[in-house]
């Protein structure tokens, strides 16, 4: 049995930026290649706290979505998953074992020499005629540039040796690798010395945030995604790399290569007893903070629970667990839920689950809380408390460790009161959970990035650049 964790960034703003990570998740749970596929995110839910005690094995690879190495995969990721690593990671990835789970932390994906084929497949979307190998005694008439999004040196990016393998192929008359700049920038000098007709310029990019196809040809000096240069060659830009289907087979690829012919995990104890606790729960009609579940005729149907009693012909009706994620992921006003656990769940639906599909729809509303709430009854669920957290925070986040009590507790006051949680690593006490019988009781063992994130602000430095 294995599990597979996918790691974005993600925000506390919006949830577009979850949106990649969920589309490869499924892409991945279609290919079957995994027992379960889960999500995670630094600035959103579920979060990199809590992922790994909610996988179903004691065999976790965990893939970071991004495009390059960085101070995100070198230091970030690895810190909040607690690997006891940080630095560099190697071509064969992080292997700890974590209580009964091993787990495997690999290099970003945009690393591996397969994103070769994937930079190819988004040529031929706007060059469909480009040959599989090159043509006997025709001179190639078209010219790559990959871009750095991101900016930065495409070397530190392994964006050259992508650039390397492609020169290999010699479909083009030349492969280049560019950085974008910061903000818009005139003239296109990164095309000088170009001599092919046709330029297609493959952004090197794990999601189409930065607009690439809009926004990036600005960057570069151009007006649009596709310039006929007077004189000169036709330019097209491609879509992200990092966000083509193909994506889902290099994930593939680098969870195996972290693997290497180990021997497979099995179903995970503590976690298997927690769902069973919460089946248990579910075989009648249970209140889970804000959420009514109840068993009806072989499935179980899912409600605010403020919506009891309401004719289901007046909810809109849900039967899809991307559909239930989805919903949940805003409030009634249609603003993003940074924690899904803050007492904002829209109401106004119904959804209908299968029994099969019970643990991904609850997590999907409420992720970890099972798993969590059940380690709490167990005394196995350790609290961080916050100087742990604060200490370990780095870049601009390290100025939390300023904070004071008053500052903290006020931040706690007011961000932590919006949500189920009990923040135990503030020193509150939290007797019995929802699956002892309380509702609305669920368990925070430590800070939240969004908690961490409200510190923060509160301690902007002044003009003068001291902290308050
Ligand atoms: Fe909720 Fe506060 Fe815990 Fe964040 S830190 S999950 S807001 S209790």
């Amino acid at each position: 049995m294995r599990s597979l964790v996918l790691v974005g960034h993600g925000s506390h703003r919006s949830g577009d930026a979850a949106a990649p990570v969920y589309a490869l998740a499924e892409r991945l749970r279609a290919l079957n290649a995994f027992d379960e596929v889960l999500e995670a995110f630094w600035k959103d839910d579920p979060s990199l706290r809590q992922v790994l005690r909610t996988a179903a094995s004691t065999d976790v690879t965990v893939v970071p979505l991004f495009i390059a190495p960085g101070y995100f995969t070198d230091v970030v990721l690895p810190r909040e998953l607690n690997l006891g690593h940080q630095g560099p990671v190697p071509p064969e990835g992080i292997a700890r074992v974590m209580g009964a789970r091993t787990v495997r932390y690999t290099r970003p994906f945009g690393t591996h020499p397969a994103m070769r084929d994937v930079i190819l497949a988004r040529v031929r979307e706007v060059l469909p005629d480009l040959p599989a190998v090159p043509e006997v005694g025709a001179a190639p008439d078209v010219a790559l540039v990959l871009v750095s999004v991101a900016g930065g040196d495409p070397h530190a990016h392994g964006l050259e040796a992508h650039a390397g393998q492609l020169r290999d192929t010699g479909l083009f008359r030349e492969v280049r690798t560019v950085a974008a700049p910061e903000g818009e920038a005139p003239g296109g000098a990164w095309l000088e010395g170009l001599t092919a007709a046709q330029v297609v310029v493959v952004p090197f990019s794990a999601s189409d945030a930065a607009h690439t196809r809009t926004a990036l040809p600005a960057r570069l000096g151009l007006p649009g995604p596709v310039t006929a240069l007077p004189g000169g060659p036709t330019v097209q830009f491609t879509a992200a790399a990092g966000t083509h289907p193909d994506v889902a087979q290099v994930v593939l690829q680098v969870a195996a290569d972290a693997h290497s012919g180990a021997r497979e995990g099995d179903a995970e104890r503590a976690h298997h007893a927690a769902w069973d606790a919460l089946r248990t729960l579910v075989s009648g009609e249970a209140r889970i903070g804000e959420l009514l579940i109840t068993p009806q005729h072989g499935v179980y149907e899912f409600r605010h629970a403020l919506d009891q009693g309401t004719p289901g012909s007046e909810l809109t009706t849900i039967v899809t667990t991307e559909g239930l994620r989805d919903h949940a992921r805003t409030d009634d006003r249609g603003r993003h839920r940074p924690v899904r656990t803050f007492r904002t769940l829209p109401r106004g639906w119904r959804a209908v689950i299968h029994p099969a599909e019970l643990r991904r729809a609850l997590h999907d509303v409420y992720p970890a809380v099972t798993e969590e709430a059940y380690a709490h009854g167990c005394y196995t669920l350790r609290a961080t408390p916050w100087p742990t957290t604060a200490r370990r925070q780095t870049g601009s986040y390290a100025r939390v460790q300023k904070a004071g009590p008053d500052v903290l507790a006020r931040v706690t006051r007011d961000v932590c009161g919006q949500c189920l949680r009990t923040p135990l690593w503030a020193g509150e006490k939290l007797p019995r959970t929802f699956l002892e019988g309380v509702p609305g009781a669920m368990p925070c063992a430590e800070a939240c990035t969004y908690l961490i994130a409200h510190v923060r602000e509160e301690l902007r430095p002044d003009a003068a650049g001291h902290v308050q």
